[in-house]
């Protein structure tokens, strides 16, 4: 075969076969394929599409360029992953609620890059927490606690990451082929039961618009059922963010406070939203209402909080009730109206702006900036009230996010 001509086939919007898929990326993993064809090809599939086999053939390939966890208890095995979003936490509530089920959590995260934080780069907020566990040490702790959340390790879905890094420079992230291949890729390396799908849409998301993210929804459900995994989706809306608190330590904060059984409803409701498919797939509750109650109980009595902390401390973590933040500011809103639109791309912007995200992959982060939302969507406002609060660390940074800030509300 020729990875010429096979480029030229999909160029022209034809259909490649199994083998076709398999050479190409065998071949690139095996750095017989140079960057510049797989780069092509990913545009060309970025243009003209895939057919869902297609999409399945390519999954499978990137699932197999590696290794698959392997189970080591006799409990289900779920997961969930999102698409990302301003504020989303809801990774670090869901993984320990779900483990006090007797269910086994794997969930290999990442980091942050862009707008949407990552779910590790969440939890390093937590001084001494590991992210870079062995697959013995993720065996064992799920043998003790049933959950762990940490990176993928190098022979996780290799062809992933090499061609995400090509991807990240050639314009092509944004091919539903291609971020389901991705996504479904690592999420299939779990060895699971059963897997949810957060995919969000809205000005603080990946994908912008509803009908994007739902084509996105459909293909990731259809690819993942198709390659036998049991795989469920839901909506969300990232049109403002999800909670309060938008930063590293804000969110571990924010996530302590809804294990404790307060914090903004949203962002329970959301993580208990994408536990219950997980509850009736597994048998661990029979109809919606009941698990619903469960997980709520689980939640309020406490018992999903003490898993997260034997998760974080079993990571060499040093679990505290509340991390501290960086010095704060208040900005307040400039008219009396409704608040009608937040731009979601400015606010996560600001954060980024505040040290709190990255430009580049490697960038550092600080983790104790970061926004505290004070109104909502819909909101009536009066000119001279607070709507968020700014921890920031150095005047140049907070200046610049203030200044992104102040043309991200829309009140009218
Ligand atoms: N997240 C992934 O893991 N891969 C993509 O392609 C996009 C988002």
């Amino acid at each position: 075969m020729l990875a010429t001509a096979i480029i030229a086939k999909k160029r022209d919007c034809l259909e490649l076969t199994t083998e076709e898929i398999e050479f190409f990326i065998r071949g690139f993993v095996a750095q017989k394929i140079p960057n510049y064809q797989m780069s092509a090809m990913a545009m060309a599939i970025l243009c003209r599409g895939m057919q869902p086999r297609e999409i399945a053939d390519l999954t499978r390939v990137m699932r197999d360029s590696g290794v698959c966890l392997s189970r080591v208890t006799d409990r289900p095995r779920v997961d969930k992953h999102s698409t990302g979003g301003l504020g989303d936490k809801t990774s670090l509530i869901l993984a320990p609620l779900l483990a006090c089920f007797d269910l086994d959590v794997p969930m290999l995260s990442g980091r942050g890059l862009g707008i949407t934080g990552g779910t590790l780069d969440k939890l390093e907020s937590i001084e001494g927490y590991r992210c870079d566990l062995s697959h013995d040490e993720i065996n064992q702790q799920l043998r003790n606690i049933g959950c762990v959340i940490t990176g993928t390790t190098p022979d996780i879905a290799p062809a992933d990451k090499a061609l995400y890094a090509l991807r990240d420079v050639t314009g092509t992230v944004p091919s539903i082929a291609l971020i389901t291949a991705s996504i479904l890729s690592k999420k299939l390396s779990e060895s699971l039961d059963a897997l949810m799908l957060d995919v969000k849409w809205g000005s603080g998301a990946f994908m912008q618009t509803y009908d994007e993210a739902q084509r996105l929804a459909e293909s990731l459900v259809n690819t993942g059922t198709q390659m036998g995994q049991r795989t469920f989706s839901l909506m969300s809306d990232m049109n403002q963010p999800l909670g309060r608190m938008v930063g590293n330590a804000c969110e571990v904060n924010e996530s302590l406070d809804i294990l404790r059984g307060e914090g903004p409803s949203d962002v329970r409701d959301l993580t208990i939203a994408l536990c219950v498919p997980l509850l009736i797939a597994t048998g661990k509750a029979t109809s919606s209402e009941q698990a619903v109650a469960e997980l709520e109980k689980c939640i309020d009595q406490g018992l999903a909080m003490r898993r997260f902390q034997q998760m974080v401390e079993s990571q060499n973590g040093k679990f505290v009730e509340r991390l501290p933040l960086a010095d704060e500011v208040v900005l307040e809103c400039a008219a009396t109206g409704i608040v009608h639109r937040m731009d979601g791309q400015r606010i996560g912007q600001s954060v980024i702006q505040l040290g709190g995200g990255r430009r580049e992959l490697m960038d550092p982060i600080d983790h104790s900036v970061g926004l505290e939302m004070l109104v909502r969507l819909g909101d009536a406002v009066q000119a001279g009230q607070p709507w968020v609060r700014v921890f920031a660390r150095t005047n140049d940074s907070r200046d610049a996010a203030i200044q992104t800030l102040q043309s991200s509300l829309d009140i009218r």
